[in-house]
């Protein structure tokens, strides 16, 4: 099984094979920021189970583990596609927006509820 994740315009293109390890559904300001949506999602793989393919530029944010996390996205349309959380060396996070699929599995996690907008899973 293999899933492509790309930017906006198609340029940065990450595989991924295999299930994700977890998927984790977040609701806090700096998925906010980054996605542009009320939360963000994350699939997170083993790195061996990730190829990427095309041009990046990083940003690194701190995260409240105390451990950073460097934020990769398309140089040319902006698109975060993927990051690499410092307190999970072994793995890669990628936006599960990305993938633009439907049949993504569902997260089975979501945290930072404090910062859930309230009509957040009443609306779909
Ligand atoms: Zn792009
Ligand atoms: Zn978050």
């Amino acid at each position: 099984m293999e899933r492509l994740a790309t930017c906006a315009c198609g340029e940065l293109r990450v595989t991924c094979s295999g299930e994700p390890e977890k998927v984790s559904l977040c609701h806090c300001p700096a998925c906010q920021k980054r996605t542009g949506s009320a939360f963000g999602i994350a699939a997170f793989f083993g790195r061996d189970h990730v190829r990427i393919e095309g041009p990046s530029r990083s940003f690194e944010r701190p995260s409240d583990s105390g451990f950073p996390v460097l934020l990769h996205f398309c140089p040319d349309c902006g698109s975060t596609v993927f990051w690499e959380p410092r307190r999970k060396p072994d793995m890669i996070a990628v936006g599960v927006g990305s993938f633009a699929d439907p049949t993504f599995p569902a997260p089975s996690q979501a945290v930072y509820a404090e910062f859930r907008h309230p009509w957040v899973g009443e609306i779909g």
